[in-house]
């Protein structure tokens, strides 16, 4: 069964608004064992819009849009839908009695232009909008059917789970997709596919997908299944392969980040930590506090920025500084030590570097920086 989504509204084709629908839809649809297939930003355009649910249509059975469901001229989505599917859009009274009940209950008056979202595709059936005007639409085609969801998140999705979750439920053969995800630091990833992609490629199911960030790899494991058990044995085999090639370089197994797994770590041990940062500014101590408990093994530490604060706050000695710099192996190791010193941690964790854009020198250019 195919998924498309088509994502409504001019707004997501600025740079100051994202997309975010079609990533909630995303995860409840896969947690159904359904994969989206492809998705689509359409600006409130009803020729292009027509144009897109059409195309979707031909590729996929099942085809959700977020958005276009307001009161306005530019919200063209019921319009753009029924003229794809040749449907009229029939008034109905019972949808207009509900919209003006909503004002009445929030005190206000009912605009006139209200009136529109009363209008239901032809052979559609409402989805009541609890958090807002706009209702949504079902429309169940042979063998297809299409949504109509409000773009506000607040609205859609509890509209999606309430409404729309049951009926897929009833329409999808029971499919079950686990995913794992590993994650790989300290690895280019050029190197990491050539050792494990005579593995992966082995395998069609689960498809494993690499992503790579500046000091990061993920490595996605998807396998699709008719039982929980059999999708979990799958992604298992092949993870355990992959495991067996990696090592120690993965850091985590549950696609946890690496602050959190660091965390883990010093728990287990019983260990704590505090941190000197001069070029991250503080970077590193927001990173380690985002993971939820980690009061039970960090510290804090100090933000020492300039030369003058690295000697006042950590006692870092003005001849280290005046011979080797501040952007040097040896002021980086006592930064570190008087913070251990200080704080009475376990570990302390100093950086000092030159972040960019200028200061570089020919002898410490930028990019240079002592862990
Ligand atoms: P609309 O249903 O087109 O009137 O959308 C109303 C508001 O919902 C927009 O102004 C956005 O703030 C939000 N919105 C619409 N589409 C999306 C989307 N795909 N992802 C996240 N927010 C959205
Ligand atoms: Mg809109």
């Amino acid at each position: 069964m195919n998924v498309e989504i088509i994502a409504v509204g001019s707004e997501l084709l600025t740079p100051d608004r994202l997309d975010t629908n079609s990533l909630y839809l995303t995860a409840q649809l896969n947690a159904l064992g359904v994969e989206v297939v492809a998705k689509a930003v359409i600006g409130d355009d009803r020729g292009r819009l027509t144009e897109a649910v059409r195309a979707a249509l031909t590729r996929s059975e099942i085809v959700i849009l977020t958005g276009g469901l307001g009161p306005t001229e530019d919200d063209v989505t019921r319009e753009a839908v029924a003229a794809a599917l040749g449907r009229s859009l029939l008034w109905r009274e019972e949808l207009l009695e509900a919209i003006e009940q909503r004002f009445r209950r929030l005190g206000r008056q009912m605009a006139e232009i209200n009136r529109r979202q009363a209008f239901l595709i032809e052979g559609a059936e409402a989805l009541a909008n609890h958090h807002g005007t706009a209702p949504g639409q079902w429309v169940a085609l042979a063998g297809r059917v299409v949504m109509l969801l409000p773009g506000p998140p607040p609205e859609l999705q509890p509209m999606f789970a309430d409404y729309c979750l049951p009926r897929l439920r009833r329409l999808l053969p029971a499919l079950v997709i686990r995913t794992r995800v590993l994650r790989v630091a300290g690895m280019p990833e050029s190197d990491l596919d050539q050792l494990i992609s005579p593995v992966y490629t082995q395998y069609h199911n689960p498809v494993t997908t690499i992503l790579a960030a500046p000091g990061d790899i993920q490595i996605h494991l998807r396998a699709r299944a008719e039982s929980e058990a059999e999708a979990e044995r799958l992604v298992s085999e092949l993870s355990s392969r992959i495991e067996a090639l990696l090592g120690e370089r993965i850091y985590s197994r549950d696609g946890a980040p690496l602050e959190a797994a660091v965390g883990q770590l010093l728990r287990s041990r019983g260990a704590t930590l505090s941190v000197a940062e001069s070029c991250t500014g503080g970077l590193v101590g927001e990173r380690i506090t985002a993971v939820p408990g980690s009061s039970d093994y960090f510290l804090g530490g100090f933000l020492v920025y300039t030369d003058r604060l690295k000697v006042e706050l950590l006692g870092v000695a003005p001849q280290l500084l005046a011979e080797h710099t501040a952007v040097s192996e040896p002021v980086a190791a006592a930064m570190a030590e008087a913070t251990r010193a200080r704080t009475g941690s376990t570990f302390a964790l100093s950086t000092t570097g030159i972040a960019g854009p200028a200061g570089g020198t020919q002898a410490t250019p930028v990019g240079t920086v002592f862990i």
